[in-house]
């Protein structure tokens, strides 16, 4: 979603906050990565991602699109997504850590209530606090609907148990939202959330595993933790997700699809430069048409990507329904990345597959995208369901 992209059009009223993001990269955190010596997202200590947080919320852009009542600046979310896709494209590792993510708040948290909202809600949002979500269990995670976790009455309150696989920011969080089956008799059909403040006792952090990118995740135990009522994020008796369920799942889904685009327009740039610079055969690489035909697939792939996130993030702004279009946004967006980055790393021939190049260091990013926020099968499963085919 840039000036030289087909979509601009549509988004130019969003131009200066994005402009006024970009400078404070340029101004502060390009410096500072150099500084630090930082050139993969990875590589950032906790500290210093939480020195960038609370600089960027203080300034008014990491958890932008939240309302000012908790701390935000009610900024539309198309505004948000470019910038998230500038974050991933400018090639600074500190850029994207600008920027709230699976760390920061969610919109589930958001109940309306100034007393809740202001516990777990404002430190989220002004980047004083993180959380995690813990989802996912060992036996699977596209299913949400068949969990193991349980949550059960007890003594006014709920009582957690089960385990949960592959959280991110577990060691870190102040709050844990776990999704857990609500126990009850007659037994409800959609999990609750529960928020859990970190120190809570039985809450265990387990074993990490690193992935491809060196993105940590974590084992996440729930061994008999007691929760007051108030913990409960929406009602207890609900037989079905609540709109914020389904609006935090759109806003996620978004949120990855305008990432995909930051990556898939940097990996294009990179291998552009190469094809031009680069000659074989008495030619510049670029005029080989095998070469144009990776370039050109992956512009298309990346435009039609971009167009369909610009429409999505705009039905949003103006409050209609986006789960159809998100899921369509974040297939497209995840697929077009993985497939623009391996084209343009094989543009680069070698040395871009040489430990350190920024390409192999987005061929090991990318591959993640399909799977986060509902695996590439679950989001054509959703847009099946709404064409009528579940
Ligand atoms: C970098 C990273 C960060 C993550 N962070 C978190 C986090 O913070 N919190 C959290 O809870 N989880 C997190 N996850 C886990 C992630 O949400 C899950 O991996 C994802 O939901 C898929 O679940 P699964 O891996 O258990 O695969 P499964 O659900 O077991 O699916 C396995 C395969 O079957 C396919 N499949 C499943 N159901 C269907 C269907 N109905 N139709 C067609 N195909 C189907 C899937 O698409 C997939 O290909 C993270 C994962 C990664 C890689």
């Amino acid at each position: 979603m840039t000036s030289t992209s087909p979509v601009s059009r549509y988004l130019r009223d969003h131009v200066p906050i994005v402009d006024s993001f970009r400078s404070f990269v340029a101004r502060e955190l390009v410096p500072m990565a150099r500084e630090l010596g930082v050139d993969e997202p990875a590589a950032i200590s906790p500290d210093d991602r939480r020195l960038v947080r609370r600089r960027s919320a203080d300034l008014g852009f990491y958890a932008g699109d939240y309302p000012e009542s908790v701390g935000g600046q009610d900024m539309p979310f198309t505004a948000k997504l470019m910038m998230h896709e500038y974050a991933e494209a400018s090639g600074c590792p500190l850029a994207p850590t600008a920027l709230c993510n699976a760390e920061g708040p969610s919109w589930l948290l958001l109940t309306g209530d100034p007393q809740r909202d202001d516990r777990h809600l404002r430190p989220l949002v002004t980047a004083r606090a993180t959380r995690c979500l813990a989802l996912t269990e060992p036996d699977g995670g596209s299913d949400a609907f068949a969990l193991a976790t349980t949550a059960s009455r007890k003594e006014g309150g709920w009582l957690l148990r089960g385990r949960k696989a592959f959280v991110s920011n577990a060691d870190q969080a102040d709050l844990t939202l776990v999704v857990a089956r609500i126990d009850t008799d007659p037994p409800r059909r959609s999990p609750g959330i529960f928020a859990v403040p970190a120190g809570t006792a039985g809450l265990v952090v387990g074993q990490r595993f690193d992935g491809m990118s060196g993105e940590p995740v974590f084992e996440l135990l729930l061994d008999d933790v007691w929760v007051d009522e108030s913990a409960l994020v929406g009602a207890a008796d609900a037989d079905a997700p609540d709109w914020r369920s389904a609006e935090a799942l759109a806003r996620g889904r978004l949120l990855v699809a305008a990432q995909c685009n930051g990556m898939a327009a940097r990996a294009l740039a990179l291998g552009v430069e190469v094809a031009r610079t680069r000659s074989s055969f008495g030619r510049r690489i670029g005029e080989h048409q095998h070469v144009q035909e990776h370039v050109v697939a992956s512009r298309l792939a990346l435009e039609s990507a971009r167009l369909l996130t610009a429409a999505a993030a705009q039905h949003f702004d103006e409050g209609d329904d986006v789960v159809e279009f998100a899921a369509l946004a974040k297939l497209a967006a995840s697929e077009a990345a993985c497939e623009v980055v391996n084209r343009m790393l094989q543009v680069h021939g070698a040395v871009g597959w040489i430990r350190g190049h920024p390409l192999e260091y987005l061929y090991r990013q990318v591959r993640a995208m399909t799977i986060i926020e509902g695996t590439s099968e679950v989001q054509k499963v959703i847009i099946a369901n709404s064409m009528g085919l579940g």
